[in-house]
């Protein structure tokens, strides 16, 4: 095998070795199929039990109940971004509000201005996307289509401990970068989705978790692969699937249940990992400074700064000499941005504490 980095990418990001191993292990022929994922049909028996076992996977992992729908879509996260205001203001609905919490929910609201009513109910532009609103800060429209929200903000890393309380207007939740990181109560969700390429598989799949009797929202005017019903009635085989990405899907909800227990064991580890890198930054003394504030820190990216472009520069290099890589900080923010999501393994964080603490304590001298 060749050698592998610890890879910090914000995503596509990390897979688990073992994934990667079956995958590695099982490309030319699936057991017992005598063809590879790459070359079946999706409307096969075989690919059938792919889909449907990842889809009991994610049943099992979320606890998701029956009135939600699985839906697995190519698009991209930015494809939601659409999709959404287009599907959930039908029905004469025109208004949605927007918590605008850092660079994805900003991007996802300039979307929904195209279909209808968007009230920005609260903006953390004023901090550069520090912090998150603390409930009573926001103001929300109780006729609102929906409310929308991104749990973790890629990009600035700041992510909500808990969903915002929405009361009976569905709340709409942009998971792409901690789905599956941690248990979450879906049955506080109108709809739930995520990229996979951060935590959940390759690029070229979204999975959308759709309360069911919103589905009835979706206009027949729609183009058809716009149309959220269409996708929930052919259960995702409306036209073909990712069929690959859902492959890896199915495998790393295996490796979640299987090897890693399940999301509360997966999320105490991402807690114990992402402590890991803070500690370090709030014993620095300054040397590294978080941009999120602490309450609001992200467990999975870790965003900080160094005292100066030079430094920054310096530590990018000294941490690719030691197999660390994709540490640069998105240009919003700059600095450096540790995306620790579930597949990265505990020794890679420990290496990067190693590698902060070092270079602090040389930078000093
Ligand atoms: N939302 C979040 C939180 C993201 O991190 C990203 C991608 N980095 C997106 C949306 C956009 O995803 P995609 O590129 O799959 O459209």
């Amino acid at each position: 095998m060749n050698k592998r980095d610890y890879n910090f990418s914000a995503g596509p990001a990390v897979l688990p070795e073992p994934v990667l191993a079956e995958v590695q292990r099982d490309l030319m022929a699936l057991p017992g199929v005598g063809a590879s994922i790459l070359e079946i049909s999706h409307r096969s028996k075989t690919f059938e039990d792919i889909i449907g076992q990842a889809e009991s996977n994610l049943r099992q992992l979320l606890a998701i109940p029956d009135n939600y729908a699985v839906l697995m879509l190519q698009g991209g996260a930015r494809l939601q971004f659409s999709m959404i205001p287009m599907n959930l203001m039908g029905g004469g609905r025109r208004t949605c509000d927007y918590l605008v919490t850092g660079s994805w929910s900003k991007y996802a609201a300039q979307e929904a201005v195209k279909f209808g009513e968007t009230r920005v109910a609260w903006d953390g532009k004023p901090t550069n996307y520090d912090r998150l609103p603390t409930p009573g800060e926001w103001r929300l429209d109780p006729k609102a289509a929906y409310v929308y929200y991104a749990s973790n903000e890629t990009i600035q890393g700041v992510q909500f401990s808990t969903e915002p309380e929405s009361g009976d207007v569905p709340l709409v939740c942009d998971a792409s970068s901690d789905f599956l990181s941690r248990p979450v109560d879906v049955q506080k969700y109108g709809i739930l989705y995520a990229c996979a390429q951060k935590n959940a598989g390759p690029a070229g799949l979204t999975v959308i978790i759709i309360r069911k009797d919103l589905l009835e929202r979706s206009s027949d005017r729609l183009p058809g692969y716009l149309n959220f019903q269409i996708h929930a009635e052919a259960q995702s085989l409306w036209n073909t699937a990712p069929t690959f990405p859902i492959y890896v899907l199915m495998l790393v909800t295996k490796w979640l249940i299987a090897d890693v227990g399940g999301l509360a064991k997966m999320e105490a580890q991402n807690r114990a990992k992402a402590k890991l890198l803070y500690d370090v930054i709030d014993a620095s003394g300054g040397f590294y400074a978080g941009h999120a504030q602490p309450s609001c820190r992200s467990m999975m990216n870790v965003s900080f700064r160094l005292p100066s472009d030079e430094l920054t520069a310096q530590f990018l290099h000294g941490a690719e000499e030691r197999s660390m890589t994709d540490l640069k900080g998105h240009r919003s923010v700059g600095g450096i941005r540790a995306s620790i999501y579930n597949a990265m393994p505990v020794v890679g964080v420990e290496r990067l504490r190693d590698f902060m603490l070092e270079f602090r304590e040389n930078s000093d001298e």
